[in-house]
């Protein structure tokens, strides 16, 4: 069993990032408003999470690190039609097998909340305790029993990156979610959740971009494009700040990449990309993805229909902003 564990967590928990990433769609499956995430020297010491979500009963807590204890659907292979994002059961068990846990969490029914703490997986404490509707979970010394694993962390500035970088991609993808993001308690990232992708585009990359950035809202009868691409004028030299979505599941897209790029072909400079947020809306049997728990590379069944719409829909945006 903590064999399993163990393995389960090689595969899906390649750095802290990855904790944050696991912890948080938790959290947004749990119905939150609003997630509170404070992390400490790049998560490699100390990965919290707060959030408001519906909260487990003691016995969901202490189910929640047993191999395979999901409460959602178990359907691997309609991912994009799935309401939830985690669906596996996998992601707290493996977390709890190479680090220390505090779980701390209460449902509306219950008078009192649940403090379980965990040391490589197994439960050492519980008690029962006052606690808000939702869920407190510190994730402690990450790869602690795993020495190995813990020598291959990168340097913390990297480690913050990377979680930074996702923590973003959520809260592009939930605008109706208030995310806050601090690292050794300085402010990262704080949206609103006031529901506006814009607003979160500003509260991202900051006003002047936010400013240049122009709405893509464009259908045929199959799907839609939709989202902010920037002007022209405003790039990056990477693909870095492109973000795209499926139904709005994050997934790496080097067609919409490439259609993007194509709707600008002439409009950049070489070696200037972009930025880009954008969610295709289509019907879920039209796509596939590379099955790989952590990386979601999007396979659609109509690639060039996909291509089209997108670069359309983008040519028409960057047309109509005054250049
Ligand atoms: P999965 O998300 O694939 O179901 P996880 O291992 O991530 O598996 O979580 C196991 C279970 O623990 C979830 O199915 C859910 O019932 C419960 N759970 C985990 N985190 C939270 C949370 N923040 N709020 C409420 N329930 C949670
Ligand atoms: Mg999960």
């Amino acid at each position: 069993e903590d064999v399993a564990n163990k393995i389960a967590a090689g595969e899906v928990i390649e750095r802290p990032a990855s904790v944050v990433k696991e912890l948080v769609e938790n959290s947004i499956d749990a119905g939150a408003s609003k997630i509170e995430i404070k992390v400490k020297n790049g998560g490699k010491d100390w990965i919290q999470v707060i959030d408001n979500g519906e909260g487990m009963s003691p016995d969901d807590a202490k189910l929640s690190f047993e191999r395979h204890a999901t409460s959602k659907v178990e359907r691997a292979n309609d991912l994009f039609a799935l309401r939830t994002l985690g669906f596996r059961g996998e992601a707290l068990p493996s977390i709890a097998s190479i680090s220390r846990v505090n779980l701390t969490t209460r449902t509306e029914e219950s008078l009192s909340g649940i403090k379980l703490r965990l040391v490589g997986g197994e439960i050492e404490k519980e008690e029962s305790c006052g606690a808000p509707i939702g869920t407190n979970i510190i994730i402690k010394d990450l790869f602690f029993n795993t020495p190995v694993r813990y020598k291959y962390l990168k340097q913390i500035s990297t480690e913050i990156g990377h979680i930074s970088d996702i923590v973003n991609r959520l809260a592009l993808s939930y605008p109706e979610i208030a995310f806050y993001l601090e690292h050794n308690g300085r402010k990262i990232l704080e949206t609103t959740g006031n529901g506006n992708l814009l607003d979160v585009i500003f509260n991202i990359y900051g006003r002047q971009v936010a400013k240049e950035m122009v709405k893509v809202d464009y259908s045929d009868n199959y799907m839609e494009i939709k989202g902010y691409v920037s002007k022209p004028t405003v790039t990056r030299s990477s693909r870095k700040h492109q973000s795209y979505f499926v139904n709005g599941r994050y997934v790496k897209s080097n067609l919409m990449g490439k259609a993007v790029q194509e709707a600008y072909h002439t409009l950049l400079t070489v070696h200037r990309q972009p930025i880009v947020v954008l969610n295709l809306k289509l019907n879920p049997i039209l796509v596939d993805v590379n099955v790989h728990p952590t990386k979601l590379e999007a396979k659609f069944s109509r690639s060039e229909m996909v291509y089209g719409l997108v670069q359309e829909g983008v040519t028409k945006a960057i047309k109509s902003s005054d250049l």
